[in-house]
């Protein structure tokens, strides 16, 4: 199964606009240095979080989408939503906020909750719950992510397989047990690391999110949602690697066979 992370960025992207930090201006001369805002497409037909860079990402993937999974309605996570125009019929999951807000998208720019000629259905998720979808197993924990009120991550049983994703999270994660448990052993995690510091309720810095990887023992890391504030690419493949994680840093398009 392919998991492939269509953005690696957060919310500003890389390079924000008139930013003259290192990341920013490496990026406007090298395109491979670039971060579009953070989406996951999980093979085959699932995508988490429509980011604002969804047509730029459809695109390049040129899959069919059938799934789609929000961990919460900040912008840089859902405001691609109606992107989704392009395909007859998706499902879509997450908690009621972020469903909600996904609905009010589609009615606003397509003219409904389900635009016309298009079969689209709302699946709103509790937290801390395991929900069989056809043939898979999905639950949705809770992130501490102030300012937002609800914000989840997921995890995702596939044949076999066993796939994490924190959505946006404060360092808060590393005391949830409860959260812990259920990412421990992974066959993948995507782990946020926004910026270089962790920001307590809000996100992970890199130190922390490297502790996460450790602390869960999952098979491969790919450490994602990277702040243009972060250190360098390079600078964070470095700490990775010294930590000895086994995993990478994700750039624009990066994927793995899982
Ligand atoms: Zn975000
Ligand atoms: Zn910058
Ligand atoms: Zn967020």
């Amino acid at each position: 199964m392919k998991v492939v992370v269509l953005g690696s960025g957060s919310y500003s992207g890389t390079p924000k606009p008139l930013c003259t930090c290192e990341n920013c201006s490496r990026a406007r001369i090298n395109p491979a240095l670039r971060r579009t805002r953070f989406s996951l497409y999980i093979g085959d037909g699932i995508l988490v979080d429509p980011s604002p860079d969804l047509h730029y990402h459809l695109e390049r993937l040129n899959k069919r989408i059938e799934k789609v999974f929000i961990t919460h309605a900040h912008f840089d996570h859902i405001a691609g939503f109606p992107e989704l125009q392009v395909f007859k019929e998706i499902d879509v999951y997450s908690h009621r906020q972020a469903v909600e807000m996904a609905r009010h998208l589609s009615a606003i720019f397509l003219g409904g909750a389900a635009p016309e000629n298009r079969d689209w259905r709302y699946h709103e998720l509790e937290f801390g719950k395991w929900y069989k979808i056809e043939g898979m197993r999905v639950y949705h924990f809770r992130t501490v992510h102030q300012p937002i009120e609800n914000s989840g991550g997921f995890v995702f049983e596939i044949n076999g397989r066993r796939i994490a994703i924190t959505g946006d999270t404060g360092p808060e994660i590393l005391q949830d047990g409860e959260t812990l448990k259920l990412i421990e052993g992974a066959d993948l995690l995507i782990a946020e690391m926004t910026h270089r510091e962790s920001i307590p309720r809000v996100h992970l810095g890199v130190n922390d999110a490297i502790k996460l990887a450790e602390l869960t023992g999952a098979s491969y890391t790919i450490f994602a949602h990277i702040s243009h504030s972060n250190y360098t690419h390079e600078v964070l493949e470095k700490k990775v690697r010294e930590r000895g994680i086994r995993g990478e840093v994700a750039r624009d398009f990066t994927w793995v066979e899982v």
